[in-house]
């Protein structure tokens, strides 16, 4: 017989923590990650994080925001990051957060398609400190309990009502787990691509049930190339170059070492500009070049990526280091609305694997950290309020564990059905969009 919890969060990056840790404390939680806890790539930002510097900012992170979605974004989505923003910088200060300053005031960044500096940083681990950080919270909270190496296979639902998941642990021993809500937290697809900068292990597993048990998704062919990883030839998971190396003055060339694009337009358009550059050059990368960036900038604001780039052979303080478009980021998803509801009952999702359209076609740098944080917070208020929860009397006999015998194939068709629905949208649109040419 399985466990009962009020809530279980299938994810511990920065969406899944904070949506603990806003959660009330009288609340049951489970979260579950299927890798180590620090297993997200929440983790891995670099960049930073976007906020309303002022009111005056309003307009302007609005239109940067929309502009760089191609006017695609729901709007009131936006609407609602932009004026959650301060709250949220707020908690995490609260919670330990710490951000870099410049004369005692917080410091701000920019990166491409931003038109000001609005972006708060922790040297070149933003990602790192802001989890880290949240992480240690729940860690100290008495209604939470955190399992690493647990992957949820399937959900236990009925009639569009979810009342729980099938979890496996290392060993492949699959449990089911009672919930009144079940909130996916579980990142993005980068582990179906050859080359993305995301963990292996997240894979879209939340999109491949929601397309089985028909859960609305959104916007599923909108995936976000990055424009600047190192190139190696080593296979595994590509280092990101992040963005605000282009914000701080970086320039791209070819390789003849010339400049071909204005490195600061948004991702898509720069990562295209670049893969007709390797295509006309027929070169397996271009070139990005640090030098007008100051040596002790480079230094204090991008630590790890100095020293990644050395150990790859190449010094960003002599030389250009070669560089090459990756998968990075997911902007559709689990279609969801302004509180993280799915269109299945006592589901929610958050972070990189929903669509609540902040993003549009194209997400703007450092948006998704706050739009994660924003969104899960919401999803723990509207869990909050609610009243009574639909309950399965026949839950323990609802699904047959020897259904799960077979993980790895399980996981490797959930993986197939990702790619199928990615390629089967695209061309989808493109043949819509033909015929509105
Ligand atoms: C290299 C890199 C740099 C980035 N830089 C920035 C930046 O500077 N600013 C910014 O705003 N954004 C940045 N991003 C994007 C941002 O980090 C992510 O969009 C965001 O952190 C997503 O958070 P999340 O909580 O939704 O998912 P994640 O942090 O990816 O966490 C997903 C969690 O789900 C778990 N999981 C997945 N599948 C399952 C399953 N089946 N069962 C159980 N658990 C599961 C994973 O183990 C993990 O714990 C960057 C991303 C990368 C990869």
């Amino acid at each position: 017989m399985g466990k009962k919890y009020d809530v279980v969060i299938v994810g511990t990056g920065a969406a899944g923590l904070f949506c603990a840790l806003s959660l009330p404390r009288d609340k049951k939680i489970l979260c579950i990650s299927k890798d180590a806890l620090d297993g997200s790539d929440s983790f891995l930002a670099q960049g930073g994080i976007c906020v309303m510097r002022d009111d005056d900012d309003y307009d302007s992170f609005l239109e940067d925001t929309m502009k760089a979605g191609h006017y695609e974004n729901r709007r009131e989505s936006v609407d609602i990051m932009i004026r959650s923003s301060r709250e949220i910088i707020e908690d995490l200060i609260g919670y330990g957060v710490e951000f870099d300053k410049e004369n005692g005031q917080l410091a701000f960044t920019k990166e491409g398609a931003h038109s000001k500096n609005r972006i708060l940083f922790h040297a070149d681990v933003t990602g790192r400190e802001i989890t880290s950080k949240l992480l240690a919270r729940v860690q100290e909270l008495k209604n939470v309990t955190l399992m690493a190496h647990t992957t949820m296979v399937d959900w236990v639902c009925r009639d569009n009502v979810c009342y729980g998941i099938v979890m496996a642990d290392m060993d492949g021993k699959t449990t089911t787990v009672e919930a009144d809500v079940t909130v996916l937290a579980c990142g993005g697809l980068g582990g179906v691509y050859e080359h993305s900068t995301n963990f292996r292990h997240i894979s879209g597993d939340a999109l491949a049930l929601a397309l089985y048990h028909d859960v609305e998704l959104e916007n599923v062919d909108y995936v976000q190339i990055h424009p600047t990883t190192l190139f190696t030839r080593q296979s595994g998971r590509s280092f990101l170059i992040s963005e605000s190396v282009r914000g701080e003055g970086a320039i791209l060339l070819d390789k003849n070492g010339n400049r071909f694009v204005d490195e600061l337009l948004p991702r898509d358009v720069v990562a295209k500009a670049i893969q007709a550059q390797m295509k006309k050059d027929k070169t397996e990368h271009v070139w990005l070049d640090f030098s007008p960036i100051p040596k002790d900038e480079i230094l204090n604001h991008f630590p790890n990526i100095y020293q990644h780039c050395l150990e790859a052979g190449y010094d960003p303080l002599v030389e250009p280091v070669p560089v090459v478009p990756a998968q990075h980021y997911f902007m559709g998803g689990v279609h969801v609305d302004k509180d993280s509801r799915t269109t299945m009952e006592q589901l929610y999702a958050i972070g990189e694997t929903s669509c609540n359209g902040v993003h549009g076609r194209n997400r703007l740098a450092s948006n998704s950290l706050l739009e994660s944080l924003v969104f899960a917070k919401r999803a723990a208020r509207d869990i909050a309020l609610i009243q009574e929860f639909k309950k399965a009397d026949d839950f323990d006999t609802m699904v047959d564990l020897n259904s799960y015998e077979d993980l790895y194939t399980l996981m490797d068709n959930y993986h197939a059905m990702v790619v199928a629905e990615i390629k089967k949208q695209k061309k989808l649109r493109e043949e819509k969009e033909k015929e509105h040419e």
